[in-house]
């Protein structure tokens, strides 16, 4: 082994919040960071349709690595009540950040800006996509596609969810499809929003309005595909007045503020988070609906863990030991299990067609759980962590 190619402790692969995060929280470690270009910020005044619903737990881990302070607070909308309604319309269950005993419940924040504020002063080792990984006893080497060569006592696979990483390394997953797409786009709202995230199960689709700073909100529509190429193709003003019917005119008129984008959903789980001198995290690892809006809540829990195991440890000789590993993955395997299962459950439940029986008691669920304080404190935990 050795030979000329530049020895790294971790070698992350992909530049997406997760990896970038990793990045970001190893600063002063012999870190490469194999990352494409973030994407470009938008322009002062306008907005990025990808939006997430950080949670105050991660919050707070991208306050720790100096990310936090990087967002303008003026990009920033905090979530201080959720309202979720069944299909009847009508049952609901409300989160509230006072009644929790908490500030807020989330952070709604654009793709764009949490991107460049995690990559300020991160140094990415190449731009180039990671085409090969070969791990041996020692460490493992990784062939990028402009012929660079370089060599990591661990590799990161955050590549997200067609991972080479997880590939390369014989890691299999279980995949399938939701059949559904979500629609993203951003609303100008003429009643204030008041800082509530809503959400309304509709016997399949499910749509949700997120607060985004000003009176403006950030829309994820799940629905069928081809009910999907419907709304993709209708006139703004018409998709308008259609996300207003279907959110009850409950944020009044609205006005169309970015380009809708269509993003197809899947659920996927690789078997295993590591395999010798690899650890997977993010989507690489774990992909799921994003009706509780976890996805990335998850991957920057997988960095926390990981980052925690890494610069734990008393010797930092070999990132790549396979104790480190079992310990990050024993770390993940619970809260990953129950979050996926937590929201598969959720969609199963209210996906399904209108049967009326089933239609009616899951809406009686839903009301019993809002008067279930113990419930919904435990939901809430599950959300905030
Ligand atoms: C509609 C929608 C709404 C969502 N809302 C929320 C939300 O509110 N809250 C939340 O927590 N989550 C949400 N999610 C989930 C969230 O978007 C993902 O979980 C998160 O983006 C995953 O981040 P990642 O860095 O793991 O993967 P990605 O974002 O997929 O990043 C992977 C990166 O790796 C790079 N890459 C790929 N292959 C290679 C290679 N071979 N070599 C080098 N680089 C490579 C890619 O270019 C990319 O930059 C939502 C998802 C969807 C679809």
């Amino acid at each position: 082994m050795g030979g000329e190619e530049p020895e790294f402790e971790v070698a992350i692969v992909g530049g997406g919040i997760v990896g970038t995060a990793l990045a970001r929280a190893l600063q002063g470690q012999r870190v490469a960071l194999v990352a494409q270009a973030a994407p470009s910020r938008p322009a002062p005044g306008a907005l990025d349709a990808r939006v997430y619903a950080i949670s105050p737990g991660n919050a707070a881990f991208l306050e720790r690595i100096g990310a936090w302070k990087s967002i303008p607070q003026d990009r920033l909308a905090p979530v201080h009540a959720m309202r979720v309604f069944g299909d009847d319309g009508k049952a609901r269950i409300e989160f509230d950040a006072y009644r929790s005993g908490a500030a807020e419940l989330a952070w709604i924040v654009e793709d764009a800006e949490l991107q460049a504020a995690l990559r300020w002063g991160v140094e990415v080792f190449s731009a180039a996509g990671c085409e090969r990984i070969e791990a041996n006893a020692e460490s493992v080497a990784l062939s990028l596609s402009d012929g660079v060569a370089l060599r990591a006592k661990l590799v990161v696979g955050a590549d997200g969810a067609r991972s080479v990483v997880r590939a390369q390394s014989g890691i299999s997953v279980r995949e399938q499809g939701y059949d559904q797409t979500a629609v993203v786009a951003n609303f100008s709202c003429e009643r204030p929003h008041r800082n509530v995230a809503w959400q309304w199960f509709q016997g399949g689709p499910v749509l949700a309005l997120l607060p985004l700073p000003g009176e403006r909100v950030s829309m994820v529509w799940s629905v069928a595909e081809s009910e999907a190429a419907r709304l993709m193709a209708l006139a703004p003003r018409e998709l308008c007045d259609v996300v207003a019917l279907a959110s009850h005119h409950s944020l009044g008129a609205l006005g169309l503020v970015t380009v809708p984008r269509a993003l197809p959903l899947r659920r996927l789980r690789a078997q295993r988070m590591t395999a010798p001198r690899i650890a997977l995290l993010g989507d690489a690892a774990h992909v799921i609906h994003p009706l509780a809006g976890q996805g990335a809540n998850l991957g920057l829990q997988d960095v926390r863990a990981l980052a925690d195991v890494l610069l734990g440890r008393e010797s930092f000789r070999d990132a790549g030991e396979s104790r480190l590993l079992r310990r990050f993955e024993r770390s993940r395997a619970e809260a990953v299990t129950s979050m996926d299962a937590a929201v598969h459950g959720l969609h199963r439940l209210f996906g399904s067609a209108r049967g009326e029986v089933l239609a009616s008691l899951r809406n009686a669920g839903l009301n019993l759980a809002d008067r279930l304080p113990v419930l919904k404190n435990l939901l809430i935990r599950q959300a905030m962590a």
